[in-house]
């Protein structure tokens, strides 16, 4: 016998039970990002490999170790995008996006990174990305953190702690880097393996360690906010003073942090204790240099990332399951003359009452066998076509949910007692 076909590991399906609380997060997104004048970009899932070894930089994590990366039949090499950022500044500069103007850009789908699957963390996950492209100041910064708070109050979501840092410039990072340095050498016995070595590629990365026994070093290591000159501390003290007007409370993290030289200034993320050690559920910041290094006209740019599993996981965690659509009728029809003229009022009660939702019986069975479907499926009403109501020209409305007898309702009045009974409204200039 052979072993059945399984998914990739660390890939995962959203079934159908799943994918109404999928809609909901994603439509209220939508609607959060159109409040705050944010446009759909739709880019590719696969870039020239190239792409992601400049932007996102040779000495991390996702470059070293996580990229799903391989050749084309042409010997290109191509990696399915492992983040959205750099796919978004790269059709920005190709398209000339970012000429004198601004852009408020949003995008969604799968990315994929080569990690160790468990709770939280995938091979394929999802995510929402905001980026603004050509605003230099603290007020755009503030803008994404108020929009990603909004989206959390949007769902429901009370207690996502907002941590928030500076990286300062490039010159500011450069003498912080040093100190930093020469900190961790001192004390190069209490690093493990990957602390050593990136003590050597990228020593602000150590900071980001998430080992325990690490800990220590880490909360004793020299502040970056130590190092900020008077431009880079006024753009964070105006981020903060921004926050708390709007009444957000925050906590500044001196340890978050990016390695790459093109950040700058404010970097925030969102996290929970609620989904154990994958508690990040959005993570974002200013990275001003990028545009430059991937070839376009300097362009300051901010922007976030939500990791849609998590924020799904704490939906579901807070109790936000949300009922599937159910179908508000389903129609029973018995005998091939009902099945005909079922089709038809399926189709003209669908035009009546836009928001619907219809199911028609397919397959043909006898009436306690469409009951049973009709009942499966979740429908609220069953509509009974047979013989008798096609002479009469009526359609038998019977509830499934409540106790009630069947009606006989004359199929003319069938949309204005269906929008009564359903709170549905009916089509308008039909
Ligand atoms: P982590 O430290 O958890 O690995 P990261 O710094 O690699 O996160 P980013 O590249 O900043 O993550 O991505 C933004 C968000 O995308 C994360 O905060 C997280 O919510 C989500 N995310 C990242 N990697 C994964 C993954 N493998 N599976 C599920 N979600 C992920
Ligand atoms: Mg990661």
């Amino acid at each position: 016998m052979s072993k059945n076909l399984q998914a990739v590991r660390g890939m995962r399906d959203i079934l159908p039970e799943q994918t109404p609380l999928w809609q909901w997060m994603e439509d209220r997104a939508r609607a959060v990002l159109a409040g705050y004048g944010y446009s759909e970009i739709r880019l590719p899932v696969l870039e020239m490999t190239e792409l992601f070894e400049r932007s996102i930089g040779e000495v991390t994590d996702i470059v070293e170790k996580e990229m799903y990366t391989f050749a084309d039949r042409n010997g290109d090499s191509l990696t399915l995008r492992p983040e959205g950022t750099a796919g978004c500044v790269r059709a920005g500069i190709e398209h000339g996006l970012f000429y004198n103007q601004v852009q408020r850009l949003w995008y969604q789908g799968p990315m994929f990174r080569h990690e160790r699957p468990q709770k939280g963390r995938y091979r394929q996950f999802h995510q929402i990305g905001v980026e603004a492209f050509g605003l230099v100041g603290p007020d755009v910064d503030v803008e994404l953190i108020l929009l990603t708070a909004r989206l959390w109050r949007s769902l429901g979501l009370a207690d996502l702690e907002l941590q928030l840092n500076s990286l300062g410039t490039p010159a500011e990072r450069t003498r912080y880097r040093e100190v930093l340095v020469a900190y961790l050498r001192e004390r190069v016995d209490r690093l493990d393996e990957d602390g050593r070595r990136r003590l050597e590629t990228n020593p602000l990365r150590v900071l980001d360690s998430k080992n325990p026994e690490m800990a220590d070093v880490v909360a004793g290591a020299p502040s970056l906010l130590d190092f900020l000159e008077a431009d880079s501390r006024a753009h964070f003290t105006a981020v903060c003073d921004a926050l708390a007007d709007a009444g957000l409370s925050y906590t500044v993290n001196p340890r978050l942090v990016r390695g790459l030289d093109y950040y700058a200034r404010t970097v925030f993320e969102w996290v929970t204790t609620r989904l154990g050690a994958q508690g990040t559920v959005c993570a974002g910041g200013r990275y001003d240099g990028l545009v430059e290094q991937l070839g376009g006209r300097p362009t300051p740019a901010a922007g976030f990332a939500i990791g849609l599993e998590r924020l799904v996981a704490l939906l579901e965690e807070q109790g936000a399951a949300h009922g599937h659509g159910a179908p508000h009728v389903y129609l029973v029809a018995l005998g091939a003359p009902a099945e005909r003229a079922g089709l038809r009022l399926a189709e003209q009660l669908r035009d009546a009452l836009p928001g619907l939702r219809l199911v028609m019986n397919c397959g043909g069975g006898g009436p306690k066998a469409q009951f049973k479907r009709a009942d499966r499926a979740g429908a609220r009403y069953a509509l009974v076509l047979g013989d008798g109501e096609l002479a009469r020209g009526t359609a038998g409305l019977k509830p499934l949910r409540e106790t009630g007898e069947q009606d006989d309702v004359a199929t003319a009045v069938l949309p204005a007692v269906l929008a009564a009974r359903l709170g549905v409204p009916q089509a308008t200039g039909i």
